[in-house]
């Protein structure tokens, strides 16, 4: 208790999934309407994995229901999905540790799980690992004048494009998200500068064709050299690549959309079985070797199958993870969850 006599316990959820790309998203459905509560963590400030971090803007063909979608699009699709539940979202940390605990408030021999991350503990009856190809990091510029702003008006993902209302904004880099978020920002911000160190965009056709009608300011071959300011983003040094000839521009605000690393990392550390270096092994049930813990997604493998890293393979080993995890926590239930047409009919 603290002193106002409100229970300090931290919140047990029945589930905890680990990854909100895409098959941690709809996992994150399902459990909603099995009524189970359910919490998603993900090392991404944004959910949607692998589409959010390397393709947004490519169309993908093979999504059940839709002939083509912007890969974007069946993200905000996902997170509405999940979201008509009182699902919560850990975003921004990263899982380091999984440990098996007497759960807080629980019975005397009720025991679950606890995921570390980087912001905290996170206690749970059952987990799901939907971690994919490893948790998504930013790369970052090995330049210690830029990394000291980092949060001051430096950063690697814009989740709320509004902060730039009236803001000299620098955004880095030559793929997707920067030509996105140079897009989105101009017609808001005072002005907008897109720098990339060469002479041709990695994005969409159509949205490069947008930014050449806009007024955001392309400086092709240019590269960052260095961030001034007094505790936040005042200015900018940045350099053409091919003369060395600096220029320095007043900027509020700077983004490097420079792409991310994804690893693994401290899940091979947990005590699951794997299959080679990149699966967690599981068997029909999407049970790992672990009690009440599941794995499902790209990287969930059974034994006497071939990996097929695809989206929707991850949207059904997830609806088995967790209507198997429904059963494991509460004993006696039935699998089969009912048909969501019957079920939802009133919501
Ligand atoms: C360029 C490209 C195009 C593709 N096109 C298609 C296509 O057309 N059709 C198709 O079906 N598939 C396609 N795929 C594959 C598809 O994107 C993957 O199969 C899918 O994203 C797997 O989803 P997932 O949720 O299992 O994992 P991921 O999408 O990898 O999501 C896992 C999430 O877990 C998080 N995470 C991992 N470890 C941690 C940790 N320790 N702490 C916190 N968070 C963590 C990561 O940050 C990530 O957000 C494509 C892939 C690529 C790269």
């Amino acid at each position: 208790m603290d002193q106002m006599g409100k229970s300090t316990e931290p919140e047990v959820f029945d589930l905890t999934i680990l990854g909100a790309g895409p098959t941690g998203m709809f996992g994150a459905f399902y459990a909603g309407m099995r009524e189970m509560s359910c919490k998603l963590i993900d090392a991404l400030p944004q959910a949607g994995g692998q589409i959010t971090a390397l393709y947004p803007q490519k169309k993908i063909f093979d999504t059940p229901g839709f002939p083509a979608i912007v890969g974007k699009d069946l993200v905000e699709n996902l997170f509405e999905q999940a979201g008509q539940w009182d699902t919560k979202f850990a975003l921004g940390e990263r899982a380091e540790t999984l440990r098996r605990v007497p759960l807080p408030g629980g019975e005397p021999d009720e025991e679950g799980w606890v995921i570390g991350t980087t912001k905290g503990d996170h206690y749970s009856r059952a987990v799901i690992i939907a971690a994919g190809i490893g948790a998504f990091r930013p790369v970052k510029l090995p330049n210690e004048s830029v990394d000291q702003f980092e949060g001051k008006g430096l950063d690697y993902f814009v989740r709320d494009i509004g902060k730039f209302a009236d803001k000299r904004v620098l955004i880095v880099g030559g793929g997707d998200s920067a030509v996105d978020w140079a897009l989105a920002a101009e017609p808001i911000a005072e002005h907008v500068t897109l720098i990339h160190r060469r002479p041709g965009f990695r994005a969409h056709d159509n949205s490069v064709n947008q930014l050449n009608e806009s007024s955001v300011e392309v400086k092709i071959h240019h590269e960052l050299r260095e961030i001034q300011g007094d505790g936040h983003v005042e200015r900018a040094v940045i350099f053409d690549n091919r003369t060395d000839e600096e220029t320095t521009i007043d900027v509020d605000a700077t983004v490097l959309s420079l792409g991310f690393k994804a690893d693994l990392g401290p899940i091979r550390k947990w005590g699951l079985e794997t299959i080679g270096r990149r699966y967690i092994r599981v068997n029909n049930k999407m049970e790992t070797n672990l009690p009440n813990v599941y794995a499902a997604g790209d990287l969930a493998l059974q034994d006497d199958l071939e990996p097929l890293n695809l989206i929707v393979v991850g949207y059904g080993q997830v609806t088995v993870a967790v209507n198997y995890a429904y059963v494991a926590i509460k004993p006696g239930e039935k699998v089969f969850p009912g048909h969501s047409s019957e079920k939802m009919a009133d919501k």
